[in-house]
């Protein structure tokens, strides 16, 4: 069996790499390796998750990167503060609620009070904080370089890695590039926020690309765990000595090859009073930047057989690199012929219209 992979991020890597064990693969990467979202990615992973099919996928991802030796252990804690508005009110109960559930999909999780929470993370603002809870079994991995030594690993299994070579599928499912059009068993699209692009000519599916912001700042000597802020809309992670700061979400469409890969300066001023509040001080940033996630009309990521032949992965709502090694396994597996519907594309006619909603809030889990 032949397949050609379309997107050389976390996804299509991962992928490719599985598929080669049993079939004959080439990858096709319009750019170079981790180019897209993957590189921009800040590489939180946990299992915390309340739906049974998402906690499972996490959880068997955070497996394999143990594997692959590629996560950092570290706690990760979300939390809501006691703001006095209603909505962090219903924000506190929605987390004591998910995180029975998260613990009943055999997750270990524990609830915190704002003392509770000051004493395990010395480091945090936990006096205003309703609620938090922690998931133990989590941590961070480097998106990029995680990518690019598993797309090394494919390569050592026989996948022909063709880097600056954009693809497009015609309507018959094959693929073309600059060079021609090329036939295959099967081919699998996983090409970020361009897949909806790739695959018009075969059918349409219902996926927007929104920006997201992250940024870095100087070194910091402070032990913090991995901190998602419910009523502040942020979290947090160390990177590189420093901690790294993400949200900045716009929940408007952008153009896959025409968005603005800088940090806006309102969300650099942000992301200051982000770590007020969270760390009780702030510190200058190193590096910042912008990113495309990808929203669809429930929330959930658009995995499978779109025709005869043609598969998509996309639509993670910014959740597509922690589950990227065991989305890869049930895409294998799908291939190479077993039944698998859980994210099926052809759930949607394809046209459907849609408010973006990201994918971090605690009314998503
Ligand atoms: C700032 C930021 C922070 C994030 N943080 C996290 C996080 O902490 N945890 C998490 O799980 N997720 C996070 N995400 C989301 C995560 O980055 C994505 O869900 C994930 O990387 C998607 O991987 P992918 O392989 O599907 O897509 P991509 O990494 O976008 O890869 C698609 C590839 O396809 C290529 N391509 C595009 N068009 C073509 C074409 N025509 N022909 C050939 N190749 C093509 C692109 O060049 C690209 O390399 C974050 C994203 C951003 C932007």
């Amino acid at each position: 069996m032949h397949v050609a992979v379309v997107g050389g991020g976390a996804v299509g890597v991962a992928l490719a790499r599985d598929l080669a064990t049993d079939a004959t693969v080439t990858l096709y990467e319009a750019d170079t390796v981790a180019a897209g979202a993957t590189g921009r990615a800040a590489g939180l992973c946990y299992d915390a998750f309340s739906d049974r099919r998402d906690a499972r996928l996490a959880q068997r991802a955070l497996s394999r990167f143990r594997e692959a030796d590629a996560l950092t252990d570290c706690p990760y804690v979300w939390l809501a503060r006691d703001t006095g508005e209603d909505r962090d009110a219903r924000r506190a109960s929605e987390i004591r609620e998910q995180a029975a559930l998260v613990r009943d999909r055999g997750v270990d999780v524990t609830t915190l009070d704002s003392d509770e929470l000051g004493d395990r993370f010395p480091a945090l603002v936990t006096d205003d904080v309703a609620v938090a809870a922690v998931a133990e079994s989590a941590g961070y991995v480097d998106p990029e370089r995680y990518t690019t030594e598993m797309a090394a690993r494919a390569r050592e299994r026989g996948v022909d890695v063709r880097e600056h070579t954009p693809v497009q599928l015609t309507a018959d499912g094959d693929v073309a590039t600059d060079d021609g059009v090329e036939q295959f068993d099967a081919v699998v699209v996983a090409a970020g926020a361009h897949t909806r692009a790739v695959v018009s000519a075969v059918a349409p599916i219902p996926v927007k690309p929104y920006r997201v912001q992250a940024l870095v700042t100087e070194s910091v000597d402070r032990d913090i765990p991995m901190v998602f802020d419910a009523s502040g809309g942020y979290y947090l992670r160390p990177r590189d000595g420093g901690i790294l700061v993400g949200d900045g979400t716009l929940p408007e469409e952008q153009e896959p090859d025409d968005w603005k890969r800088d940090a806006d300066a309102w969300f650099r001023t942000d992301a200051t009073g982000y770590q007020e509040a969270a760390l009780g001080e702030s510190w200058p940033d190193a590096q910042s930047w912008a990113g495309l996630c990808t929203a669809t009309p429930d929330g959930d990521p658009l995995v499978g057989e779109l025709r005869s032949g043609v598969y998509v992965a996309t639509g993670w709502q910014g959740h597509g690199f922690m589950c990227a090694p065991a989305i890869a396994e049930r895409l294998t597996a799908q291939v190479l012929g077993e039944e698998w519907s859980a994210f099926d594309p052809t759930r949607f006619a394809g046209d459907e219209s849609f408010e973006i909603v990201e994918g971090m809030d605690v009314e998503r889990r």
